[in-house]
């Protein structure tokens, strides 16, 4: 099979290699994928960015995906050949006290597919069945591959505990930050959704045609677009001018969650924090739960699949990834 892999160590060490087809061992299911995410984290990877360097080329990229079951191995009870399946992309020990809680994003243990070991850029890929969520019939594969990303978010917004009458700036318009900004929305919360310049003809036009309220702070200060000031905030930029933004700008009481990574370190404002008794939470990855709520989230339709995503042939994956970094998509879909 032809798969898209991390190739060395270097920037830009990536392309095509030609693997063996994956055979499933015991407990294990070998997956037919159908579509394949390009998440920032495989830029950050493709460009050998800092921060990634625990990633032991060569390894096959991938890990927002979908397909269907096409070998099962020995011992697998809750799958079939031709059952459609989403994988869990952090996978836990299954054994820790965190993993037996469902919180296997927490787990010490954790392996992410995709980066820790061979991913879904692949015409299969294998994956152990504790780690398969199954997705309705209703659902296009190509959208269910959305569910990694989405899930990401239904953790982040389980993390600021939002609901009705709350009101959120997510900072960020990328994949998360959107995805955030509609979670947010549907649960109830009043929700701004922040970006640059350089987010605006895409990105936030992107977000507006998801039904979101949008706000370039490089155009209109947010202080006085926004109307009220936020209780809750959402950082998914990676810009630590965002955690400014949102300590200068959160009520008294007001609640932020990170869910972004950053190129550098920042100083958290500590009296203000202290004064004002601001919640700080983080959040990483997603769960099994996460992932059900996600798939349920798609099948609303909430998300649309057709303007967000840009379609690519797995052997034009290198122009994808070139076609993400120049800013000229959202989001792109791999399909072998
Ligand atoms: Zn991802
Ligand atoms: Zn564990």
């Amino acid at each position: 099979m032809i798969a898209f892999a991390k190739t060395g160590r270097g920037a830009g060490e990536a392309g095509l290699v030609d693997r063996s087809d994956p055979h499933p061992g015991p407990g294990e299911v070998c997956i037919r994928i159908s579509a394949c995410g390009i998440c920032g984290s495989d830029l950050h990877v493709f460009r050998a960015d800092p921060g990634y360097e625990w990633v032991n080329p060569p390894v096959v990229l991938g890990h927002e995906c979908a397909g269907t079951v096409a070998k099962a191995g020995p011992g697998v009870t809750r799958f079939r050949p031709g059952d459609r399946v989403v994988p869990i992309s952090v996978q836990g020990c299954l054994q820790c006290r965190d993993c037996r809680a469902g919180r296997t994003n927490r787990c010490p243990q954790r392996r992410v597919m995709g980066l820790s070991h061979d991913g879904a850029m692949a015409e299969f890929a294998i994956v152990r069945e504790e780690y398969l969520l199954p997705v309705s019939e209703e659902l296009p594969l190509e959208t269910a591959a959305l569910a990694e990303p989405l899930s990401v978010a239904v953790h982040a917004v389980a993390r600021a505990r939002l609901g009705p009458g709350d009101v959120a700036v997510v900072s960020g318009p990328g994949p998360i930050g959107l995805f955030c900004a509609l979670v947010a929305q549907k649960w109830g919360a009043e929700v701004v959704l922040t970006g640059v310049e350089r987010d605006e003809p895409l990105r936030l036009e992107t977000a507006r045609r998801h039904g979101l309220r949008t706000v370039n702070v490089e155009r209109s200060p947010l202080r006085e677009s926004i109307g009220r000031r936020p209780n809750r905030w959402i950082e998914a930029s990676g810009s630590t001018a965002a955690l400014d933004d949102a300590f200068e700008l959160l009520i008294p009481g007001g609640q932020l969650v990170v869910v972004g990574l950053y190129p550098t370190a920042w100083e958290l404002p500590l009296n203000r924090a202290v004064r004002d008794e601001v919640t700080v939470a983080f959040s990483y990855g997603s769960t099994y739960r996460d992932y059900e709520i996600a798939l349920q989230l798609l099948g609303t339709g909430m998300v649309d699949a057709d303007t967000l995503v840009a379609r690519y042939p797995l052997r034009q994956a290198a122009r994808a990834f070139a076609d993400l970094t120049d800013g000229s998509i959202v989001k792109a879909l791999l399909v072998p």
